[in-house]
């Protein structure tokens, strides 16, 4: 069933809350205009050929309009996902990637990652020092928590480990594997509360109700099991896939909610403390299975994707395509792509324009506030903040930190950025002009020895010190690792480090990303992220032969836009239209896309 065949039917599906399709407008098939197409090529991301469809979706959010957008039958035509071209990742966070025999790649600045060696036995039961000192040969994402929500249910309430026991859910159904399913009605509850920030989600499962475009699709997926997950997998059988699932991260799954998704007949293999045999064990769980072979992959940091290339090569046969969602997996995609080994088509979630904003921007808006003060309990009126790094995630953090009444100093090495945050108000400043004097800092460069020790040397009593960046390299904490220099855990994730005269500064995380390691990720931004992977999913389960080739695909534009206004009528948000004048004025399509490929937002 081809995607526009699907969309169509999906359109027809009479929703009682929702206008029919004939009352939007009509869409045509969109042309880029030359200029696109001429800068498309230019474009490290350049957009494929025009020519292809893809699903047919339009945007509802319009002028007197709250309902989301349908997919109608009208809407006008996509164009292909665009290729990954790029050759230099762009968030370089320092992967390698093991080849199909068992080499490691190392891509240029990029840090080892470790896999599970060749095992088919598991231990069944994994000593305790075996469960602690995991994380080194599994991938960093797998041990990296980027959960909205900690779970309620501490793993040490029961030390029986999961796979020592025999659980059935009310139905009698136990192929699953997690905590204790006597915690289904509590993670329901907290799949409801997420449900309410999750609105796309819910739009496309009303959708849903007569069409069903995963119909007959198998989904294997390894992502965070969190609530917000839960409504994702819930969306994807409510499209009508079949799921089955792991967890990517050791320590982020809310074992609640894996007991809710069990007791609701998913095939789940996750619980919070898993150890590193555990984690191998559960991905293998979910794919090595009777009578029942995946033909869609969903993955955040690409270890199932690479569990089956090492194990079950023989499955890519069936598979239609991968969607990955972080920056890791993203680059172990491209170095299969590059190398040709890349058998099936990949879509990149991570890159598209919707989630990049609300990860970098809006997410490290809110968390900066909550991360610091869920450490610190500190005032943010009238303190004074230096900001190291203009980009997307400085621009969050300064933005928020303004309003609180904070006096906002930033650091940048970039002049366009500086000129940006002039423009915006705050005073542009070398950290050693100020170092001295301010009360926070925080460091969201990507960058590495940002802030030294001679710039801890110098800061007052009681600076607080964090980091926003990808990794812990921003602050030289190693080097306050010194005899003269005593340390004092007061808090999780806080240090005093204090120096021989009594000074003592506040370091959280020990430098580590002060959100993922002291705050929790709003719903809202983790909507944007499953709607994007729930539409990519579609896509690539649906796409005609022939349209992806074995290559990694970005979302295409179009679809970028719909994610975007699936979630605007929950703001009651009205979206102006052009009219057939401005349009063509424009040279844009009605429908969109409304912005070319190397449009910066
Ligand atoms: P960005 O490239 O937009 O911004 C980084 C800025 O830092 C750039 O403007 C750059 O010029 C500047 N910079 C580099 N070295 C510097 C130095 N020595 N001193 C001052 N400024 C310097 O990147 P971004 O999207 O803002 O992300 C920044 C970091 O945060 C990355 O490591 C990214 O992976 C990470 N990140 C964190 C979160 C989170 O939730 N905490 C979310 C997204 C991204």
């Amino acid at each position: 069933m081809s995607v526009q065949v699907v969309a169509a039917k999906m359109a027809e599906v009479e929703l009682k809350d929702v206008p029919t399709g004939k009352d939007l407008p009509v869409g045509s098939p969109m042309t880029p205009t030359s200029e696109d197409k001429s800068l498309a090529k230019n474009d490290s991301f350049a957009a494929g050929s025009s020519a292809a469809a893809s699903l047919t979706v339009e945007s509802s959010a319009k002028a007197g309009d709250s309902s989301p957008g349908l997919l109608t039958p009208n809407a006008a035509k996509l164009p292909q996902a665009s290729a990954m071209k790029r050759t230099d990742p762009q968030q370089n966070g320092g992967e390698a990637f093991v080849n199909r025999d068992g080499t490691v790649a190392e891509a240029p600045r990029m840090k080892k990652i470790q896999f599970a060696e060749q095992k088919q036995e598991f231990n069944k039961r994994p000593s305790k020092i075996g469960r602690r000192s995991l994380s080194r040969s599994i991938s960093q994402s797998s041990t990296d928590s980027y959960s909205s929500a900690a779970s309620y249910t501490d793993s040490s309430d029961d030390e029986t480990s999961p796979r020592d026991k025999q659980q059935k859910n009310s139905k009698g159904n136990g192929d699953f594997c997690i905590k204790n399913i006597k915690q289904a009605d509590f993670g329901r509850r907290e799949i409801e509360i997420a449900e309410q920030e999750m609105p796309a989600l819910m739009a496309l499962r009303k959708r849903a109700q007569g069409e069903k475009p995963l119909a007959g699709a198998k989904v294997v997926g390894c992502t965070h099991i969190t609530a917000q997950t839960a409504v994702l997998m819930e969306t994807l059988s409510a499209l009508g896939a079949q799921c089955r699932w792991a967890a990517c991260n050791i320590y982020s799954t809310q074992n609640e909610v894996a007991a809710a998704l069990a007791e609701g007949g998913f095939s789940v293999f996750a619980w919070k403390g898993e150890s590193e045999d555990d984690f191998w064990w559960c991905i293998d769980r979910c794919v090595n299975v009777e009578g029942w072979q995946p033909n869609m992959i969903l993955d955040d940091g690409g270890d199932l994707t690479h569990w089956i290339y090492k194990k079950y090569p023989n499955m890519f046969k069936k598979i239609k395509g991968i969607v990955e969602e972080s920056v890791t997996g993203v680059h172990r995609l491209y170095q299969l792509s590059k190398a040709g080994k890349l058998c099936v088509p990949a879509m990149n979630v991570n890159d598209s324009v919707t989630k990049q904003k609300f990860d970098n921007l809006y997410c490290c808006r809110e968390s900066i506030l909550d991360g610091l003060k869920r450490t610190t309990d500190v005032m943010f009126g009238g303190k004074q903040v230096v900001v190291c790094g203009y980009g997307e995630v400085g621009k969050g953090c300064c933005a928020a930190l303004k309003a609180m009444g904070s006096i906002v100093y930033v650091t940048e090495i970039d002049p366009i950025c500086a000129l940006q945050a002039c423009m915006d108000g705050f005073r542009l400043v070398k950290l050693n002009e100020v170092i001295r004097q301010v009360d926070i800092v925080i460091t969201c460069t990507g960058n590495k020895n940002v802030v030294m020790r001679e710039h801890l040397d110098r800061m007052k009593n009681g600076c607080i010190v964090c980091n926003m960046g990808h990794s812990n390299t921003e602050i030289d904490v190693a080097s306050l690792r010194t005899p003269e220099l005593t340390w004092e855990r007061v808090r999780s994730q806080v240090d005093h480090v204090i120096w021989p005269d009594g000074k003592r500064i506040v370091l959280l995380a020990e430098g580590r990303l002060l959100n993922l390691s002291c705050s929790t990720v709003p719903t809202f931004v983790l909507s944007i992220t499953a709607t994007t992977q729930a539409l990519a999913l579609i896509e690539l389960y649906n796409a005609p032969e022939g349209r992806y080739k074995q290559d990694v695909y970005l979302l295409p534009k179009k679809m970028d836009e719909y994610v975007a206004s699936l979630h605007l009528p929950t703001f009651d948000a009205h979206l102006t239209e052009l009219s057939d004048e401005q349009a063509k004025y424009l040279g844009l399509n009605k429908n969109g896309p409304f912005k070319p490929n190397y449009y910066r937002y």
